[in-house]
């Protein structure tokens, strides 16, 4: 999903690079140019990020930062000229999550704009829970970035296809697929091979892993259906 940001800057040339570095970095980018405006966007849009200029007209950019700040959890930078310590420290009081001065290397404003994104979603928990890398069901364990299979504590050699046809069931526990659908996403569009080769696949698995091969407990067939991996 593509990040919005805010940029509010009141020199034009200045807001302008900005805007066209976030572009390239994939940024949806709002503009504006004066602290009134600037607010109004800020409590309204829902925003990824926010860049501040210190020196708006009307309302200043730290009267600014403090109004975003009450009101919204989002990242907001500073990029002024002022260079001072106690301005810095002002806005860090304020609520800002950074503080750039002028002159300013765009792709360092990026890189600082995407680490303070990646934080605040890593602190708001809105990343992804990270994949699973052990399947583990009634005697049955797949290392899936090993690619290993263990059946009842014994390791299980499968052909690439025969795990990748394991994993991809395991994966989408009690969900049932065609015979059609497996192939396509096993086998893929570019193959020469047979819909049949799907049955044949499903039977080594069962083969492997199964107590009673004939009365499946991992992988069932619905009868006009497809297979299910049961859980
Ligand atoms: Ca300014």
């Amino acid at each position: 999903m593509t990040t919005r940001i805010l940029i509010i800057e009141d020199e034009t040339t200045i807001a302008q690079l900005e805007r066209d570095y976030f572009e390239l970095n994939g940024f949806h980018v709002d503009l504006c140019h004066t602290g009134n405006e600037g607010l109004e966007l800020a409590l309204h849009v829902d925003y990824g990020l926010i860049i501040v200029d210190l020196q708006l007209p009307g309302m200043s950019g730290f009267e600014l930062c403090s109004q975003i700040r009450q009101a919204k959890e989002v990242p907001i930078l500073i990029v002024s000229a002022k260079n001072e310590e106690i301005d810095k420290i002002r806005a860090f009081n304020l609520g800002a999550d950074d503080y750039i001065t002028k002159p300013f290397s765009p792709s360092e404003l990026v890189a600082r704009a995407k680490a303070h994104l990646t934080r605040y979603e890593r602190l708001l928990g809105k990343h992804e829970p990270a994949p699973k890398s052990e399947i583990h069901i009634r005697g049955l364990v797949i290392d899936l970035a090993a690619r290993r299979v263990y059946v009842r504590n014994q390791e299980v050699v499968f052909t690439t296809r025969e795990f990748s046809l394991l994993e991809f069931l395991a994966s989408h526990p009690n969900r049932v697929f065609s015979k059609s659908e497996l192939f396509e996403r096993i086998w893929g569009m570019d193959s020469s091979g047979d819909i049949a080769t799907v049955t044949v696949h499903v039977r080594k698995l069962r083969e492997k892993m199964e107590v009673d091969p004939s009365n499946p407990q991992y992988i069932e067939t619905v009868w006009g259906a497809g297979y299910r991996f049961s859980v």
